[in-house]
């Protein structure tokens, strides 16, 4: 008998509320949302439900998190993939692991079919080459014109290199819908830190506002970053709550550990 976990594997239970800070694109992907929910509304109106959505931006800044979100809005299963994988894992067959990955989406849609770092098969083709990369990018062009509309399949693709993509995965009917997320602003890291510290034990000291001013120029990605090690390093201190000298302490963790990586930041 199926369990009722295992039936439910691949729905993530993210909403909405999970992702902080990116108002206009949550309002910008109710419609999407309305598609997939309402599908059966525009396939009476002869309408076609568009399926292709391009995330674009620097690393981090929740678009992984995001498609997810849009799958556990809809209670669609969520089929995660990276483009690099296909090709450097899978060589010889990432053309047939893109086939086999619609086809999935397919037999289990309503379905969000997630392309992390799409960039890894779709920068532009060669026109004399038939490598691996191209014929993993052909295939997917395929399925992209391939499956119709009765199919509630809605793919994403997420990218930091948007420029390097070939023209062919752009055109309408295909990833016609680009979505910039970048770095947040002031206002929305101030509510990612609370969407991850809030199941966290705080002190009176800490002012979520201050340690947003604190922490320019970091991504979502990095503020969860520090409000776990803040979290760690209380365990470590054996305090109760956490303090504002644990944020500093792991803020300043956070930044080092990327100057050593990238000496010309920040
Ligand atoms: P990459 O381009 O490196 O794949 P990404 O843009 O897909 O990055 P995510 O993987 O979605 O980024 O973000 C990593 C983690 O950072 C998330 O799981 C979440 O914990 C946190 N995070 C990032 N952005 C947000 C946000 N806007 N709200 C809440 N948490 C966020």
């Amino acid at each position: 008998i199926e369990k009722e976990s295992d039936r439910n594997k691949d729905k993530p239970n993210i909403s909405f509320d999970d992702v902080a800070g990116l108002e206009e694109i949550k309002e910008e992907l109710q419609e999407t949302i309305d598609f997939i929910n309402n599908s059966f509304k525009y396939k009476k109106m002869g309408a076609k439900i568009p399926k292709g959505i391009l995330f674009h931006g620097p690393p981090g800044t929740g678009k992984t998190l995001l498609a997810k979100a849009v799958a556990g809005e809809t209670n669609s299963n969520f089929l995660y993939a990276s483009g690099s994988e296909f090709v450097e894992k899978y060589v010889g067959v990432g053309a047939k692991r893109v086939r086999t990955l619609f086809e999935k989406a397919k037999k289990d849609s309503p379905s969000i079919i997630f392309i992390d770092e799409i960039d890894a098969i779709g920068t532009k083709r060669n026109l004399e080459s038939n490598n691996e990369k191209d014929q993993t990018l052909n295939q997917l062009l395929v399925e992209l014109d391939g499956f119709n509309t009765d199919d509630t399949v809605i793919v994403i693709g997420a990218t930091n290199r948007l420029d390097l993509l070939d023209e062919a995965l752009l055109r309408p009917g295909r990833f016609d819908r680009h979505i910039y997320i970048g770095n947040p602003n002031t206002s929305a890291r101030e509510k990612i830190l609370e969407v991850h510290t809030n199941n966290k034990p705080l002190d009176k000291s800490i002012d979520i506002k201050d340690l947003a001013k604190k922490t320019t120029g970091l991504s979502g990605a990095q503020l969860a970053n520090i409000a776990n090690e803040a979290a760690i390093i209380a365990v470590r201190n054996n305090k109760k709550l956490i303090s504002v000298l644990e944020f500093e302490a792991a803020i300043e963790r956070v930044i080092a550990g990327l100057k050593i990586k990238n000496p010309t930041i920040l």
